[in-house]
């Protein structure tokens, strides 16, 4: 059996969030909305999830979400 390990770490900058929500809606396995600012639920996230929280990234209003 194979195990593909590969993860990426998503980060939200809170000085920026406006807590729109979008990311939450585009990937709620991912992110999540804590106080009105968005909170990153799964680090590192698993490669199944990559795909949606890299479009939640994008879609970000303020450019609040980054990943290394
Ligand atoms: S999409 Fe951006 S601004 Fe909106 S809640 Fe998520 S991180 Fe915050």
């Amino acid at each position: 059996m194979k195990f593909n390990w590969a993860s990426i770490k998503f980060k939200v900058d809170i000085e920026l969030c406006i807590g729109c929500g979008a990311c939450e809606a585009k990937c709620p396995e991912v992110f999540e909305l804590v106080d009105n600012k968005s909170q990153v639920k799964l680090d590192p996230v698993p490669e199944e999830f990559q795909e949606g929280a890299l479009e939640a990234e994008d879609n970000c209003p303020v450019q609040a979400i980054s990943h290394e």
